[in-house]
């Protein structure tokens, strides 16, 4: 293992901050599933009192990608990073197939049928909407969670609808850092051909946002789709409640601006609520991997939103608005998720 990250290891001071906010953690409540207690088991791979086996693979895998643990540890360990150089040391061939690229877009087809079935997205009567064209080349990102699930993409622009590769994420959290690397490279390359690309997915967003290779003046190609409402005057036709599931990738800045907008929206009536920024649980496919430890999290933000029972629940990310449909049915709530851009497109007018 790449020594760099061996000396990060040995940096954990097991101050135990990082339970306080792991989700996986407050489900499983066992120390081989918090990060000092998994490092623990990395230095043992490392000294070799340890063998790789199934039961460390699976407290590895344990772990939901959100970087919670890595604002609140003060060593500013990244587990993310390190558990996916230790994945792609001990792959087998198995894995490497599991987590490649085919399998990739096989798990993608069967969540679209999953999700077509059990959360058939409502029929919208089509908004029209004169496009404006813009001075500057724009596309847009879109990521694979929105593609299976489906949702529609609005911005009042003429945009080009480019051929982005995922953003690597699946792949990086999985160890498969080879692929990741690819689909880094050819969106790179492709960004560089536009003035602005629109982003409509949190974790998409982050995700590309932290390549290390984007040079600042790439950096600011990216916006995030709600960047085109914040100066807008809006208003709802009726009083509706509304509260918002902040995503785990979702980065502060563009988190705030989601609620300054929402809370300028007239008629509208937006409250934080309780657990606001836990993590959903989904974690892309963590919850295939891990159903109960997802679900307990899913029902756990369920009742969270049943305390303040809005009318309508709105997130930013395809798989969150998932897990929040799930734990919405699961606890039979007579409540609405949607995604924010479906949300602002179809509920929302815009007044000039
Ligand atoms: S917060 Fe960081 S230093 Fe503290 S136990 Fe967790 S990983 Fe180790
Ligand atoms: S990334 Fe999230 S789930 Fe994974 S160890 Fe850190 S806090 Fe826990």
């Amino acid at each position: 293992m790449d020594n760099e990250l061996k000396k990060e290891i040995i940096n954990c001071s097991r101050c135990a901050l990082c339970m306080e906010v792991c989700p996986v953690y407050k489900v499983k409540k066992t120390e081989t599933s918090v990060l000092r207690g998994k490092f623990l088991q990395i230095l043992g791979l490392i000294r070799g009192d340890l063998k790789f086996d199934k039961n460390i693979k699976y407290n590895l895998d344990l772990c939901l990608g959100c970087k919670k643990c890595k604002t609140a540890c003060p060593s500013d360990l990244d587990a993310v990073k390190i558990f996916s150089y230790v994945k792609s040391e001990y792959m087998n061939l198995f894995d490497k197939l599991f987590y490649g690229s085919f399998a990739f877009k096989l798990k993608i087809l069967s969540l679209k049928i999953l999700y077509k079935i059990k959360y058939p997205l409502g029929k919208y009567k089509n908004k029209k909407e004169n496009k404006i064209k813009p001075k500057e080349k724009i596309a847009h990102f879109r990521g694979c969670a929105t593609k299976a699930i489906g949702t529609k993409f609005f911005i009042p622009y003429e945009f080009k609808k480019e051929k982005f590769s995922c953003c690597g994420l699946p792949f990086y959290v999985k160890g498969r850092i080879d692929l990741y690397e690819k689909y880094k490279k050819r969106n790179i390359d492709l960004i560089k051909k536009y003035d602005k690309v629109i982003f409509d997915c949190a974790t998409c967003f982050d995700t590309v946002k932290s390549y290390e290779e984007l040079t600042d003046e790439l950096k600011n190609k990216l916006i995030y789709f709600t960047d085109f409402y914040k100066n807008k005057n809006l208003k709802s036709n009726k009083k509706i409640k509304i509260a918002f599931h902040k995503p785990c990738h979702l980065d502060n800045e563009t988190f705030n601006e989601i609620e300054q907008i929402l809370n300028n929206i007239e008629n509208v009536q937006y409250e934080r609520m309780k657990g606001f920024d836990e993590c959903c649980g989904f974690g892309g496919d963590f919850f295939i991997r891990h159903p109960k430890t997802a679900s307990n999290l899913s029902l756990n933000k369920a009742d969270n939103i049943k305390k303040l029972n809005p009318d309508i629940i709105l997130t930013t990310c395809p798989t969150c608005l998932w897990s929040l449909k799930f734990g919405i049915k699961a606890k039979k709530m007579n409540i609405k998720a949607y995604d924010l851009m479906e949300f602002l497109h179809y509920f929302i007018l815009i007044k000039d």
